[in-house]
């Protein structure tokens, strides 16, 4: 309970610890000193957090008014020798007229509601400042010490009758604790912390030179490290909660952020930033995490069996990480590389260029040639390739389950892309990697990076790039919401002959032109300013399309963020496509280019076209006006036909690719029929594998 000291104690109090001598400073007139227990202060912010949080009047203030209301019906106030209440008599308040009353209904004098008013202030203010968060961590404070006391000092000065409160910043000690009913000074400073393992009081200064304690970094109370810590890391965004290695945190923290998820802001108040979700990958690392960080939710069997530090901590608390009521997600261990191949794994400048290699499926291992060769025809590459080289621009995630540095991160990210042992199993020209890491001006200067493939056969990327690469991508790099990223496919020109390429530029302009559903279902997004969706240009061409898929160039201005970019020698860059880290996306963006590829090269390989000099042969010119008609409707229907699109299916959806139907087929006619149908059996096929 709060106490009045009396002047008599207070003199005690004064002489024994040094403070400053009240009665020889005659520039006040009055002052009252109460003692609060510790306690008590907490558990006035706690409810004042509590109050503000929930828009209700400060209950805080009503239990200081209720503890002095007590007071005065004893009429302690006058057998206690009580300068803080009455010189509140003697103090004009304005003429304010609102009559206030207690939580029974009873009138509160001023000189009770004042007092509460300047008390609870006071205890906020300085109880904010003070070092221990443990109140905003903690909603049971029954285990810390009654038996200690912070001292609110008041005056009054001069003839206008100001009051002052003078603790929390005068120099002297305002920070008391009654040990054993004798009050004695603890520290002269802020410094105060809780020493969790005896629940009181004490000096940061003094626990910081025993070699026992340490710091928890949660909640800044100081604990045994040995009996009562556990090494964390974060990723916790919140300034104070982040960091990477390991630091020692209080089991009961960690308990009180396994738990914070399913405490709600009403009554039982936790501080937002202390919301958390705790991660651990069975064996030795624990990790604070955001809540929604993780998806997968996990028991694990025989936790309170471990034989290190964890071991011990879970078996302090048998309820919690007993036998499948363990409330942890699953830290995924970090996929471990080892590779003897000394991968280039910095951040490349943008303009840095790595020779190219071809690499393709064999059938014992894998083939990587140089380019240039006069066997690479398109017959070569369309029975090996083709080949994209892609690029994956996008952002380290902040909050990422590997926790360890961006560059890291990085590294980590382009020696998963290689299989184990790599390259063995690789026949190769010269020695390089299948991927690079670069930075582009574009990007978020701390997160950002562009990992730039080698050109991959398309064989390659849906069948040989690793699953843990793919997982550890996703898990650990966003670029889905962010308009910055893109995907940007290269496709040399020399693997489709002249033919091959007006038709596939054809139905792009085309899908441009159109609008068409099907390449924004794809791309993600439709023109914007990183991939303009600009025809091509060609003065003076009778058909663009061609004249380009000739000579390999347009002319004039033709900016590289047009989105489809042949600034490049030997590639056609198309940069369409909304970053993202998915590989099911990013595998139906190859696999719609795959598909127009393969439509060119099906509808030109019936003929004999000496494009030199004659127009296109009539079954060509007859798919050109289709393709002008309704792009859609002619790709739309070889994909169906070929039925070469798991990739696109997931990445459009069943919805959307009936609407595309039936906004591109007529009602009634067979393909629209035969296609609904055939979405009917995917779906069913689907549910069938996942009912499996
Ligand atoms: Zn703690």
């Amino acid at each position: 309970m709060i106490k009045l000291l009396s002047r008599r104690e207070l003199q005690e109090l004064y002489a024994d610890n040094d403070l400053y001598q009240y009665d020889e400073d005659s520039s006040y007139n009055m002052v009252g000193v109460l003692s609060v227990p510790l306690r008590d202060c907490l558990a006035i912010a706690y409810d004042a957090k509590v109050g503000a949080l929930n828009d209700e009047p400060i209950q805080a203030h009503e239990l200081v008014v209720d503890m002095l209301m007590h007071y005065y019906e004893l009429d302690d106030i006058g057998t206690i020798p009580n300068q803080w209440l009455r010189m509140y008599d003697e103090l004009d308040v304005d003429g304010d007229e609102t009559v206030y009353y207690d939580s029974r209904g009873v009138v509160i004098p001023r000189q009770v509601y004042y007092p509460a008013k300047a008390i609870t202030n006071n205890i906020l203010r300085t109880v904010g400042r003070w070092h221990p968060y443990a109140y905003k961590m903690r909603t049971n404070l029954d285990d810390i010490s009654m038996n200690q006391g912070y001292l609110i000092t008041m005056k009054v000065y001069g003839d206008n009758q100001t009051l002052e409160s003078v603790s929390g910043w005068r120099d002297t000690a305002q920070y008391i604790s009654n040990n054993d009913g004798k009050i004695t000074r603890v520290s002269g400073n802020n410094s105060w912390t809780i020493d969790s393992s005896t629940n009181r009081f004490a000096s940061v200064g003094e626990l910081q030179e025993s070699r026992a304690y340490t710091e928890c970094k949660v909640c800044q109370t100081f604990n045994k490290y040995r009996t009562n810590m556990i090494p964390i890391r974060s990723i916790k965004k919140d300034r104070g909660l982040r960091w990477r290695n390991r630091k020692n945190v209080c089991h009961t923290c960690v308990i009180a952020i396994l738990n914070s998820k399913y405490r709600t802001d009403m009554g039982e108040y936790v501080d937002i930033r202390f919301k958390g979700t705790i991660a651990f990958d069975g064996v030795d690392t624990l990790l604070m995490a955001p809540l929604n960080t993780f998806s997968e939710q996990i028991t694990y069997d025989n936790l309170l069996e471990l034989r290190n530090e964890f071991g011990r901590f879970f078996r302090k608390f048998p309820n919690v990480f007993g036998v499948s009521t363990n409330v942890f997600y699953e830290l995924r261990p970090i996929p471990e590389v080892d590779h003897d191949y000394r991968f280039e794994t910095g951040l490349l400048n943008y303009s840095y260029t790595f020779p190219i290699f071809l690499t393709s499926v064999a059938q014992y291992g894998y083939e990587s040639s140089s380019v240039g060769y006069d066997w690479q025809d398109p017959i070569w590459y369309r029975k090996n390739g083709p080949f994209y080289g892609v690029e994956l621009e996008c952002n380290v995630k902040q909050n990422r389950p590997d926790y360890r540095d961006i560059h890291v991160v990085r590294e980590q990210a382009i020696k998963l892309f290689h299989p184990a042992m790599y390259p063995e199993g690789y026949t190769q020209d010269g020695s390089h990697q299948l991927i690079y890491a670069k930075r582009d001006g574009s990007l978020n200067g701390t997160y950002g990076v562009e990992f730039v493939s080698q050109p991959l056969s398309y064989n390659y990327w849906v069948n040989h790039v690793p699953e843990v690469f793919w997982q550890y991508f996703k898990d650990n790099f966003l670029a889905r919401n962010l308009g910055e990223c893109g995907i940007h496919v290269h496709i040399g020109w020399d693997s489709m002959t002249v033919p091959e390429r007006y038709v596939f530029l054809t139905i792009l302009e085309q899908m441009q032109e159109q609008n068409s559903e099907l390449l924004e279902a794809i791309a993600g997004r439709s023109s914007n300013s990183y991939a303009r969706w600009d025809s091509l240009v060609y003065r003076g061409a009778k058909d663009r399309a061609f004249q380009v898929a000739l000579e390999k160039t347009q002319t004039g201005s033709n900016p590289k963020y047009n989105a489809i970019n042949t600034q490049h020698e030997a590639t056609i860059e198309l940069r369409y496509f909304q970053g993202n880290t998915g590989r099911n996306s990013i595998l139906s963006i190859l696999q719609f280019i795959q598909t127009l590829y393969n439509f060119a090269g099906y509808i030109t390989s019936n003929f004999t076209w000496d494009y030199g000099v004659d127009a296109p042969p009539e079954s060509l010119q007859k798919w050109i006006d289709d393709i002008r008609d309704d792009v859609d409707n002619v790709i739309l229907s070889y994909m169906f036909e070929t039925d070469d699109m798991d990739f696109m299916y997931k990445r459009i959806g069943e919805q959307r690719l009936r609407s595309m139907i039936n906004n591109t087929f007529e009602e009634g006619t067979m393909a629209m029929v035969r296609y609904h149908s055939m979405l009917d059996m995917r779906v069913l096929a689907l549910t069938t594998n996942e009912e499996r």
